[in-house]
């Protein structure tokens, strides 16, 4: 789905991301682990293109460019808008995604619902926990169905339930064939989390950072199980 060739990246004279290739696949999760401060939030701004590779990296999509959702590290919400009004925002932009106000409104709430906050629908972010702000973010994420999903951290301000409660929604949505999620990028600082969500899990070194080891989770993956069966499931 996406393509990194030899991407590097500096900030002024500070060199973060050292050479990366990394090819991801449709239809994988992918989980990208890494000290903090290595430059795994940067690699995920150059895979959105808010940042350019320096000569002669590049990134490529899949042919048919993939909708790409992203949920950020920090939740960036419009402090003017409700929590449905900011999920349902994007729902109204873009030249393909033209959704009468009924059908965005309907999203919106389908998405509100799956992260639990449907009773907060009126609530303004300053009224919302960080945790709660974090879950809007994730909501208005997936209410655009993306095809590719691009996540920094998405469950890291959670609780341990609402997280393992968030995961298995994540999973359930990307592999149900009635959403358009195909392919998961997901950074997280939990290899538990890793292990129980991804196929691959990438391993980035310090800064300069470059992909350290690319790692296949085994079969059966404890999800395969059912997490109710997985015992970090209740810890
Ligand atoms: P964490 O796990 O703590 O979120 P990270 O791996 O996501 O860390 P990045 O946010 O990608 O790390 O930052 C990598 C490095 O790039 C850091 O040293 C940071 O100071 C630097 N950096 C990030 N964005 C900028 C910027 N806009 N200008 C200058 N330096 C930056
Ligand atoms: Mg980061």
């Amino acid at each position: 789905a996406v393509s990194l060739k030899n991407c590097s990246l500096s900030f002024g004279e500070v060199q973060v991301l050292n050479n990366v290739s990394l090819d991801i696949y449709k239809n994988e999760f992918l989980s990208i682990l890494g000290p903090s401060g290595c430059g795994k939030s940067t690699l995920l701004r150059l895979m959105l293109e808010l940042l350019k590779p320096s000569e002669g990296g590049e990134i490529s999509y899949s042919s048919d460019k993939p909708s790409i959702g992203m949920v950020f590290q920090k939740p960036v919400l419009m402090p003017w808008l409700s929590a449905i009004q900011n999920i349902e925002l994007p729902l109204g932009l873009g030249e393909k995604k033209k959704f009468t106000k009924k059908e965005a409104r309907e999203k919106a709430e389908g998405a509100l619902q799956l992260v639990g906050l449907q009773d907060f629908k009126n609530h303004f972010p300053h009224q919302l926990s960080g945790g709660m702000q974090q879950r809007i973010a994730i909501a208005r994420a997936l209410a655009a169905d993306p095809a590719v999903l691009l996540m920094d951290e998405p469950f890291g301000a959670l609780d341990e339930f609402t997280r393992e409660k968030l995961n298995f929604e994540l999973l359930r949505l990307w592999e149900s064939p009635d959403t358009s999620l195909s392919t998961v990028v997901m950074v997280t600082h939990s290899i538990q989390e890793s292990v129980i969500m991804s196929d691959r899990i990438v391993m980035m070194s310090p800064r300069p950072a470059g992909v350290e080891a690319i790692i296949p989770v085994p079969l059966p993956r404890p999800r395969e199980v059912g997490m109710e069966e997985h015992p970090a499931y209740y810890q």
